[in-house]
């Protein structure tokens, strides 16, 4: 076992009790008609206009704001599960560095080697764990399967999903208290002194999501007190492009920096605040950051008369179903879920859970 393989299972060891084993958490629904439980791996049928939930294809409202869930099947046979899981381990080394440069990596590859071991036990792997806690094996036995293969299983459904497929396994990793104290507890997570109410989470997604999308402009609809503003100016420089960040808030902040454009305007008056001569004239990719919640259909609305493929839309810290479902069922295969960033630390481990939105064309 590798020295950060033995880091992994140590830590694994000390706090067994609180390891998730479960990346999918609770997130079944249940039939509005019939009281049902749906498990994730059955297609169902969900009405925004309503708000039905159904277990079964025939429509039970007369609504066409409609949608059907696909289900998730998870991959369980171990002949296909652990090639593909190692295949996926080596995919998310992006070809440059070792597995066992993360440590989370290496506790992974222990998983896998414990599921091979169950088919073919070898006498090393069985040495590596010897004199381990007996609560350390039972957790594999009982656990090492499941993380494995709901991971294994998510990254099947590929990078680009679509909204409907995402939502069939609605659902987050982390627990509301990790969620919130992720924003800070002792003080909230900053840039140049200033809040950028993120979470550790999207504060390490900012700098991954610049560099590789290399928006030309940023535009954020809500600035609050601009800590997040400046963070994606600067990030855009750290990257090599031109600052170019369009912020706007109903009362927007007074500080001037290179490459930040704040504007005064009211999302419920989208077409004043952004007006389509602006528009037109911001260079892509766009990196678009809704996080004003306010008028998010309208704002929706008016964005994508001016939207162009590759460009991403990321809509923040508000579960927005009721908004997006209908949004996205009117433009089918227009914009999918970006699952490499909406999972990066942990099934929806961000505050905007299957809300990282790529225009696909
Ligand atoms: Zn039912
Ligand atoms: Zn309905």
């Amino acid at each position: 076992m590798k020295a950060t393989e033995k880091q992994a299972i140590d830590w694994l060891e000390r706090s067994l009790a609180k390891s998730p084993a479960d990346f999918l958490g609770s997130n079944g629904s249940t039939c509005s008609r019939c009281g049902r439980a749906i498990p994730t791996a059955e297609t169902r049928i969900r009405c925004f206009e309503c708000g039905g939930d159904l277990c079964a294809y025939e429509p039970a409202c007369n609504h066409k704001q409609r949608s059907l869930y696909r289900g998730f099947p998870l991959i369980e046979d171990p002949a296909e599960l652990i090639p593909l899981a190692r295949k996926h381990l080596a995919d998310a080394c992006y070809d440059r560095f070792h597995v066992n440069d993360s440590i989370w990596f290496s506790g992974f590859t222990v998983f896998i080697n414990y599921l091979e071991n169950r088919v073919t036990p070898s006498t090393e792997f069985a040495a590596d764990l010897d004199g381990r806690s007996p609560d350390l094996v039972t957790w594999l036995d009982a656990h090492a399967h499941n993380v494995v293969s709901q991971w294994v299983s998510l990254k099947q459904m590929g990078r680009f999903v679509e909204y409907t497929d995402r939502r069939a396994i609605a659902g987050n990793l982390p627990d509301f208290f990790t969620s919130i104290t992720a924003q800070g507890m002792n003080g909230p997570v900053m840039w140049a002194g200033r809040p950028t109410m993120r979470s550790v989470w999207d504060f390490a997604l900012a700098p991954l999501i610049v560099n590789e999308i290399q928006p030309k402009t940023i535009i954020e609809l809500g600035t609050a007190s601009g800590g997040g503003t400046l963070l994606w100016a600067d990030l855009q420089k750290l990257s090599g492009l031109t600052p170019h960040v369009v912020s706007m808030d109903i009362d927007p902040p007074e500080f001037e920096h290179e490459g930040i454009t704040f504007l005064r305007g009211d999302s419920n008056r989208i077409d004043e605040g952004l007006p389509d001569d602006l528009l037109t004239s911001l260079p892509h990719p766009w990196l678009i950051i809704e996080d004003a919640h306010v008028n998010i259909s309208g704002v929706l609305e008016h964005l994508d008369r001016f939207t162009q493929a590759l460009d991403y839309l990321i809509v923040e810290d508000v579960e927005a179903e009721s908004t997006l479902g209908p949004f996205f069922a009117a433009r089918p295969g227009r914009y999918q879920v970006d699952t490499l960033f909406t999972d990066y630390f942990g099934h929806n481990a961000t505050c905007a859970p299957d809300q990282i939105f790529r225009r696909a064309q």
